[in-house]
């Protein structure tokens, strides 16, 4: 919601942009047209979306003697060959629409050589509507159920608006439309089949933030400039087949906001795009008409169709028009197609159209000249004089250059060889028009009344909530004329029900199409979504099966692990049993030898014992013999005797071993192997020695000895 009201770029506190040290260069784009024939040289070539590049072709390279570049060329934006007419009107079109809703001016030209596209861009093709209709369809959406009512605003010849209340323009419908001449209002009419695929805008656009508190009026006027003269293309004048009457020129007035305007210029005020359209499409036919019958070349002729907005402030009620002429704001869009900025001699004018081409030409030429001198006066800070005067063309743009507003221009090229030299001129004026400013024009004021009055007496739905969606739709229908009638003779109130029925009719049809137009959308939108989610579910399914593969070949792994694992535990088993069992073995053994070990070790102390026992009787006998050696005795064999006079047995208790005498006479028999070994040693000891001196027998000779005599 907005109460602010524009601050009307005509009035003089704002000249020269005075109020405002803001400015902004002049927005100048490039559209490049696809080429005629696909095998066509090319000349031009889109870099980027800022840049192009001019490549000299070879015809010029031989002519010129070495003298080209391949020079790029730098914009705001550069629109190739497959840019939608949607695309451009958005980027360059709609904030020249949605400042103009805001009280602000703007101009937009279209330039170039004759075959680039300026109209095609403009107007559009058949089935491609260009910005103009697109302009109008953006307002219309705009300001749709806020428009006034026909006849509440009145253009005047001073290049303002008047004003009158309801009742008032009532009155004045019911007359004008009493009259013959039905073209002032076209409602009732079908929309044109010629141009019925140009203006049917697919893509809804619409302003922000429209102030509701006003009420809007839409003023179109259609102009042509040949050869420096104005005619007005909304003109209704009665054409004579026989003896056409060549159409009167205009002249271009200052008003007292010092804004040029064509004097006595038609405004029609319009109601929708389809009227809109349809007043510019008579224009456009009487254009060609004229053309024709006066042996013209239309391309060197410049169109321009200004759309006006007037905008008046609701009353404090919120009901009627604030019937107060001050208030009234006028914003002005002008939509302009220049005439071909190519040099005479490519036609081939001759004569009387030489010279008118040649004043055309000098429209465009004064225009150039004037985006010169405003540049260096802004680059330099001089003050020259710009020409804006030396022809209508730019006298009518002068205010848009020296006040405020905005401008744009589209620089159309077709980028075939043979434009080569004549698109070099257009790039060259390009590059000094964007260096050109231009003030910024200033916000609305504010007006002093609520805002919020529209609604504020109206019904609503329930306390405290928004405004039904049905309440809405029905205040934006204009609201029924009265049905009554009184009189037999009465022609005004079913004619007039009748196009209140059908206007209502019509803007049931637009909002269907708009609802049909918004469900499509969001269908594609939930189709989108619905393709993304799908999308991603498959991706999600691929990573799912992906990472299941994974999981099942980890579990085989694992399984085949655990296997493993059984295996070496049941071998680990048996090699414990079988550690278990030679442990027991090695006790055993260890037992074993532990116990041979001791009875080696007896064995072994046994006989040395017994080596020492000997050793002692060996000695002990020695002594013996040698002392007995003495008294041998002799034998009655006649050899010598030893007598021994005592045996003694030695004898070594187990285990304590103490040594003791035993007489062999003593000494029982045994039963264990120990005793017998030593009955065996006794015995063997007991064994006498008997020897003949000189015998031959050795002491192994038996004697048996005589039995032991005990001492005394
Ligand atoms: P101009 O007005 O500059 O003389 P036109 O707009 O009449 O040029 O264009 C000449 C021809 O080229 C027309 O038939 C038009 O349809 C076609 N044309 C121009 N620009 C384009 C484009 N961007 N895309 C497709 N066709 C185009
Ligand atoms: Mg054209």
């Amino acid at each position: 919601m907005k109460s602010a009201r524009a601050k009307t770029p005509r009035k003089p506190t704002v000249k020269k942009g005075s109020q405002t040290n803001l400015k902004d260069p002049v927005g100048v784009y490039c559209r490049v047209r696809p080429l005629g024939f696909p095998d066509q040289e090319c000349c031009i070539e889109v870099i980027n979306n800022t840049t192009v590049q001019l490549h000299t072709p070879e015809g010029y390279r031989l002519n010129r003697n070495g003298d080209y570049k391949e020079t790029q060329y730098s914009f705001k934006q550069v629109f190739g060959t497959h840019t939608t007419q949607k695309e451009l009107f958005d980027v360059v079109a709609n904030p020249l629409v949605n400042d103009l809703i805001h009280g602000k001016n703007g101009l937009l030209f279209t330039y170039g050589v004759t075959g680039s596209g300026k109209t095609h861009t403009m107007t559009g093709s058949p089935g491609e509507g260009g910005l103009l209709p697109r302009c109008l369809d953006m307002i219309f959406n705009s300001i749709g159920s806020f428009q006034a009512k026909r006849y509440v605003f009145k253009s005047n010849d001073r290049n303002s608006m008047d004003i009158q209340c309801e009742v008032d323009a009532l009155l004045e419908r019911q007359k004008r439309e009493a009259m013959p001449n039905p073209k002032t209002s076209s409602s009732k009419r079908q929309v044109d089949p010629e141009f019925a695929d140009m203006i049917t805008v697919q893509e809804f656009c619409k302003a922000e933030e429209v102030d509701e508190d006003s009420v809007y009026g839409v003023f179109v006027s259609y102009i042509e400039i040949y050869n420096n003269y104005i005619y007005d293309l909304l003109e209704e004048v009665p054409f004579d087949p026989i003896k056409p009457k060549p159409p009167q020129s205009k002249l271009l007035r200052e008003d007292k906001n010092h804004n040029m305007y064509v004097a006595g210029c038609t405004e029609v005020e319009v109601k929708s795009t389809e009227e809109a359209f349809e007043v510019f499409w008579r224009g456009q036919k009487k254009r060609r008409i004229a053309n024709t019958h006066l042996n013209r070349e239309s391309s060197r002729s410049h169109s321009v169709f200004n759309i006006k907005l007037v905008q008046a402030p609701l009353d404090a009620d919120g009901d009627n028009v604030l019937q107060e002429k001050e208030q009234i704001t006028i914003s002005q869009l002008s939509l302009v197609d220049l005439a071909g900025s190519e040099r005479t001699n490519r036609t081939r004018a001759e004569g009387n159209r030489l010279r008118e081409a040649g004043n055309i030409n000098q429209s465009l030429m004064t225009l150039r000249t004037c985006m010169d001198v405003l540049r260096e006066n802004q680059m330099y800070g001089t003050n020259k004089m710009v020409p804006y005067r030396d022809s209508k063309l730019t006298h009518l743009f002068k205010n848009y250059f020296d006040g405020e507003g905005k401008v744009r221009m589209i620089v159309c090229v077709n980028p075939k060889a043979e434009d080569y030299e004549e698109n070099l001129q257009v790039m060259r004026f390009a590059e000094v028009t964007q260096e050109v400013e231009v003030a910024r024009p200033v916000d609305k004021a504010i007006c002093g009344l609520t805002p919020g009055r529209r609604y504020r007496n109206q019904p609503r739905g329930p306390v405290g909530n928004e405004p039904l969606v049905t309440d809405v739709v029905l205040q934006s229908f204009p609201p029924l004329p009265s049905c009554e009638i009184l009189d037999i003779n009465d022609e005004q109130t079913l004619p007039r029900l009748i196009e209140a029925l059908e206007k209502r009719h019509n803007l049931r049809q637009m909002m269907i199409d708009e609802f049909n137009k918004q469900s499509n959308a969001f269908k594609a939108l939930l189709q989108e979504f619905d393709n993304a989610v799908l999308s991603k579910e498959n991706h999600m399914q691929g990573k799912l099966n992906e990472k299941e593969k994974m999981i099942s070949g980890q579990k085989l792994e694992i399984e085949r692990l655990e296997k493993k694992n059984k295996t070496l535990e049941y071998k680990i088993e048996i090699l414990e049993k079988t550690t278990t069992i030679y442990e027991e073995d090695k006790r055993n053994l260890q037992q074993e030898l532990e116990t041979q070990n001791q009875k080696l070790q007896r064995q072994f102390s046994d006989k040395r014992r017994l080596e020492a026992r000997l050793q002692g009787m060996v000695t002990e006998t020695t002594m013996k013999w040698e002392k007995e050696c003495g008294d041998i005795y002799k034998t009655r064999g006649g050899g010598q005797s030893v007598q021994f006079t005592d045996i003694e047995t030695l004898k070594q208790e187990s285990p304590n071993g103490s040594r003791k005498r035993r007489s062999s006479t003593v000494a029982p028999a045994q039963p264990d192997g120990a005793e017998s070994e030593w009955t065996d040693v006794e015995t063997r000891c007991s064994v006498a020695v008997e020897m003949r001196a000189g015998s031959q027998l050795g002491p192994g000779y038996q004697h048996h000895a005589q039995p032991k005599r005990k001492k005394p």
